[in-house]
C-alpha cells in the first residue's frame, strides 16, 4: 500500500545528496552536489507526510504537486513521476538544482516545523528529471496541430523560454530573439556552473529547437532589428529582456582600474567554461587569479562572484556586505558553502572609498551596525565614525544588484508604460502591457527576481497570448 511507504520522517532523517570535498570542488566548475542514487531518493521521498494542505505546493511559485511526486518517487514510478512534475514546470531539473527551496517549497515543509527536517524536494526534483533525461523520457515538442499564428519573443532567458515551450506546444510558430551567441540568459551567462552545470541548459534548448522553436541569437532588438519590426512580423509579442543595469558606487575612485561590475565578471567566467575566447579575462582584468578579492554585496550575485573569484585561485577572498549574516539577502546555504571553500565574510562593512594608482590599491572601508527599522521593517545600517580601516587588494567586484534598462527610450517605442522603479509595467495575471499584443515576463516585469518566478511568468503569458490569438486559424500553406 502507498500509504505505507510514506510518513517515514519519523525513522529517516534529512539527507541532501553528497557535497564534494570542499578543497576539491573549489578547483573546478563541475555541481557540487552528486545525484541521489534512486535508493537514497526512494527513502528521502518516502519521508512526506502526504498532507492534506500542502504548504510545500502553495509556497512553490509553481504550485507544484509536490507530495504526489514524491509519492510516485518512493514507490518507484518514476517515469509517472517526471510527467507531474513536468506538467507544472517548464525546467524542473534546473529548478531543483537553484531555487532557493529554504525560502520556498522547503522552508514551509510541515514536518520540517515539527523538527523533523524537510523533505529534499529540491533535490528529488532534480533526481526525477535528470533520470527521465538520462532514460530518454524527455522529448522534443510535436504538436497535435500547427497553427499560423506566430510570437516573436524577445529574450531568450528562462521567461522567454518557458513561454516558447507553452505556446509551442499548442501549435504556434514561435521565434525567440536574443542578444547573445548563446541561449539561456543568466542561466548561461551568469549563474556559475557550480551551481548549475552548462550542459543542462543547453540541452533544453536543444530540446526546444528540435521541436520547432526557432531561436534567432546575436541580435540586439533596439539595434539589429527595431521592436516595430518585430511588432510588425508577429502576431503577438513578449518581452522577457530581464535587468541588466548594475548599481553603482558613487565613492571616491570608483572607477578605477580591477574595479569591475559582476556581470562582467561572471559572463567572462561562464564563456571560459564554454571555452570561448575571453580576451578580457586573458588580459587579467576578468581574472581573480594570483589576486587579493574584494566582492561588496550580500545577494546571491555576490556569493556567485566569491566562488567563482576562489576557483580562479584567488589569493584571497573577502565580501563585505553592510548587514549583518541574518539580514543579508543572499541564500544561507550559499554563504555556508561559500566559507566551506574559503571566502571570508566581513559583515557590517561598507566600501567607503578606493586607494588606486594605475589601478586599484585597497578598499577604505567603513564599519557599520544595524539601527532603527526602516518603513520597510528591515534594520538600516548606519556608519561607525571613527572605525575605518583599509583592506589591500588588487581586484573588486561590484555585486550590488541589477536595474531595468529604459526600454522605451532604448527602443524608440511610444505608449509602452514603465513603473516608477523602470520596469514595464503589467498586468500581474495576463501579463498584457499597455501595447496592444504586447506582454512582458520576468525580471523585466518584477525586478531582479527568481528563474522560477520568470517560469511561471512564461507560462502564464502564454496562457494570455493563445487567449488574445483566439480560436486556431489553419496554417496558410494547408
Ligand atoms: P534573463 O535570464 O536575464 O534573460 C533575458 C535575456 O534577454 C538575456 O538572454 C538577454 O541577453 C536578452 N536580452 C536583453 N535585452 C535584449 C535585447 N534588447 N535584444 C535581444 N535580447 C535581449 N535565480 C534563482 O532562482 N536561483 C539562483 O541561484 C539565481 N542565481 C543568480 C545568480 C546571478 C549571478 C544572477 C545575476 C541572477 C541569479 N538568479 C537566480 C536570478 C535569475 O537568474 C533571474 O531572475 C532570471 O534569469 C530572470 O529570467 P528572465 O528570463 O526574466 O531574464
Ligand atoms: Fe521547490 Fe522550486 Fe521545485 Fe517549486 S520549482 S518545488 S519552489 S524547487
Ligand atoms: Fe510532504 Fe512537507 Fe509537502 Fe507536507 S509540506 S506534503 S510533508 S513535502
Amino acid at each position: 500500500m502507498a500509504e505505507n511507504r510514506m510518513l517515514k520522517f519519523v525513522t529517516v532523517s534529512r539527507e541532501m545528496p553528497e557535497k564534494r570535498e570542499a578543497a576539491v570542488r573549489a578547483q573546478d566548475f563541475s555541481e557540487i552536489y552528486r545525484e541521489f542514487s534512486a535508493a537514497k531518493a526512494e527513502q528521502q521521498a518516502a519521508r512526506c507526510s502526504q498532507c492534506g494542505v500542502p504548504y510545500c505546493q502553495t509556497h512553490c511559485p509553481l504550485h507544484n504537486n509536490i507530495p504526489d511526486w514524491l509519492r510516485m518517487t518512493a514507490e518507484g514510478r518514476l517515469q509517472e513521476a517526471y510527467e507531474l512534475a513536468q506538467a507544472t514546470n517548464t525546467f524542473p531539473e534546473i529548478c531543483g538544482r537553484i531555487c532557493p527551496q529554504d525560502r520556498l517549497c522547503e522552508g514551509n515543509c510541515v514536518i520540517e516545523q515539527a523538527g523533523h527536517g524537510t523533505v529534499t524536494i529540491g533535490a528529488i526534483e532534480k533526481f526525477i528529471t535528470d533520470t527521465a533525461w538520462d532514460n530518454g523520457w524527455v522529448k522534443p515538442i510535436r504538436p497535435g496541430q500547427e497553427r499560423s499564428e506566430s510570437v516573436g519573443i524577445i529574450g531568450a532567458g528562462p521567461g522567454g523560454l518557458a513561454a516558447a515551450d507553452a505556446l509551442r506546444r499548442a501549435g504556434l510558430q514561435v521565434t525567440v530573439y536574443d542578444r547573445h551567441d548563446r541561449a539561456g540568459g543568466l542561466l548561461t551567462y551568469g549563474i556559475p556552473g557550480f551551481k548549475l552545470e552548462k550542459d543542462v541548459v543547453m540541452q533544453r534548448i536543444r530540446q526546444l529547437e528540435e521541436g520547432g522553436v526557432q531561436i534567432v541569437l546575436d541580435c540586439n532588438v533596439g539595434e539589429d532589428i527595431t521592436f516595430d519590426a518585430i511588432r510588425g512580423r508577429h502576431d503577438a509579442v513578449i518581452i522577457a529582456t530581464g535587468v541588466y543595469k548594475s548599481r553603482d558606487l558613487t565613492v571616491p575612485n570608483a572607477a578605477a582600474r580591477g574595479i569591475v561590475r559582476a556581470i562582467d565578471y561572471l559572463t567572462a567566467s561562464n564563456r571560459k567554461s564554454f571555452g570561448d575566447e575571453v580576451p578580457e579575462f586573458d588580459s587579467g582584468e576578468l581574472n581573480a587569479s594570483g589576486k587579493r578579492v574584494v566582492v561588496i554585496g550580500g545577494g546571491d550575485t555576490a556569493m556567485d562572484c566569491v566562488r567563482t573569484a576562489i576557483r580562479q585561485g584567488a589569493q584571497s577572498v573577502r565580501c563585505l556586505y553592510r548587514r549583518d549574516r541574518a539580514n543579508m539577502p543572499g541564500s544561507q546555504r550559499e554563504v555556508a558553502n561559500a566559507e566551506e571553500e574559503g571566502v571570508e565574510f566581513v559583515w557590517l562593512t561598507a566600501p567607503r572609498g578606493f586607494t588606486a594608482g594605475d589601478a586599484v590599491e585597497g578598499v577604505l572601508v567603513q564599519r557599520m551596525r544595524l539601527g532603527a527599522p526602516d518603513a520597510t521593517g528591515r534594520q538600516s545600517p548606519e556608519v561607525i565614525e571613527g572605525a575605518d580601516y583599509a583592506e589591500p587588494c588588487d581586484l573588486v567586484i561590484k555585486a550590488l544588484g541589477f536595474e531595468p534598462e529604459e526600454l522605451p527610450a532604448l527602443w524608440g517605442v511610444e505608449g509602452l508604460e514603465v513603473t516608477r522603479w523602470g520596469t514595464i509595467k503589467a498586468d500581474f495575471r495576463t501579463h498584457a502591457t499597455s501595447l496592444p499584443g504586447v506582454f512582458a515576463v520576468g525580471d523585466i516585469v518584477r525586478g531582479a527576481s527568481l528563474v522560477v518566478w520568470a517560469i511561471r511568468d512564461g507560462r502564464e503569458a502564454a496562457e494570455s497570448v493563445l487567449n488574445y490569438l483566439g480560436a486556431p486559424q489553419r496554417m496558410a500553406a494547408e
